[in-house]
């Protein structure tokens, strides 16, 4: 918690000083709520939760006559809870038949940390007592079977790569054909996501989850979303919903400038659950989400 708070310091607490400066105000009128929705519209909690969001606290706060920092503070620590965990399930689902491995398909935009996310995955579930092998189905990118099968030795997990330019889905079989004869736990598939707009490329993620699934099924599909391109992120995860059912969110670079209000927007568009957050690029920096610690970090 530590450590998320002071990762997303400086970014995020403006929050806590807004609702002081709403508190702090001679008068709270239009003008002061209104710098108020400001500040959570910038930390990208989206237009609609923040006017939900402003209009159940301002009652709030006006029915139960609270003028208290304290008390306002935990209501609106309640209110951005309720806003941040809907209830969704965020467990890793690894449920898989004897015989075969779960399988976790990683998709995302190049760039978003995908390759970097199935490492540090990888890493988590070794920790975790699991075995696990990567699957390199980025065959469009020169280096990203390179970059991952470095990951691999990083975290002990050996790396299943095909020809520069092989068709994805094959490399994508061969991987979950892979871990069956070596009875593996888990397979760990980092895709290629080069431009959203190729429709072909996203076509063939549909054909990789589809040539996996004649293997063995496709319990996860974590799409990877950079926290710092805010409202693109959202497009990204539109677009990338249309092509497979997304199962999750992994929401990286949270250490850096991001406004982790993206969170709320992408879980209630895609009504799936944010289940990592990524806060840097050693072999650590992910976590399991959770929601309360979150807002927590928000509020500072
Ligand atoms: P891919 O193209 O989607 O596979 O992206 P990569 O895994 O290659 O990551 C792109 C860049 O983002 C690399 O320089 C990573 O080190 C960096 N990166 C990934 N995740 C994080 C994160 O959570 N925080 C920070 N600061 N950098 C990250």
């Amino acid at each position: 918690l530590v450590r998320l708070r002071r990762r997303l310091a400086g970014s995020n607490n403006s929050l806590a000083r807004a609702l002081a400066d709403l508190l702090s105000a001679d008068r709270i009128d239009d003008d002061t709520w209104d710098d108020f929705e400001a500040t959570l519209i910038s930390s990208d909690l989206g237009v609609a939760p923040t006017g939900e969001l402003v209009e159940s606290l301002r009652q709030k706060l006006r029915v139960e006559g609270i003028s208290d920092p304290g008390q306002a503070k935990s209501l609106l620590r309640s209110e951005l809870l309720g806003l941040v965990d809907p209830g969704l399930d965020r467990g890793l689902n690894l449920d898989h038949e004897p015989g075969q491995p779960a399988v976790v398909l990683v998709v995302g935009v190049n760039g978003t940390g995908k390759t970097t996310t199935v490492g540090k995955l990888g890493r988590m579930l070794v920790a975790d007592g699991r075995s696990v092998l990567f699957g390199a189905a980025d065959t469009f990118r020169a280096a990203a079977a390179e970059q991952l099968t470095t990951w691999g030795d990083r975290v002990g997990v050996e790396t299943v790569r095909g020809e520069e330019g092989a068709d994805p889905a094959s490399v994508a079989f061969a991987a979950v054909d892979q871990g069956i004869q070596r009875g593996v736990d888990v397979v760990l598939v980092d895709t290629a996501g080069r431009l959203h707009t190729k429709v072909g490329l996203m076509d063939e993620l549909g054909k990789v989850k589809r040539v996996v699934e004649k293997k063995a099924p496709v319990g996860e599909v974590l799409l990877v979303l950079d926290a710092t391109t805010g409202q693109n992120g959202l497009t990204q995860a539109r677009v990338f919903s249309e092509v497979v059912d997304i199962t999750g969110i992994v929401l990286t670079k949270l250490d850096g400038s991001a406004k982790g209000g993206i969170v709320v927007q992408v879980q209630r568009d895609l009504g799936v659950p944010v289940k990592f957050i990524g806060l840097g690029e050693g072999v650590d920096d992910l976590a399991p989400f959770d929601a309360d610690q979150f807002v927590d970090g928000i509020l500072g």
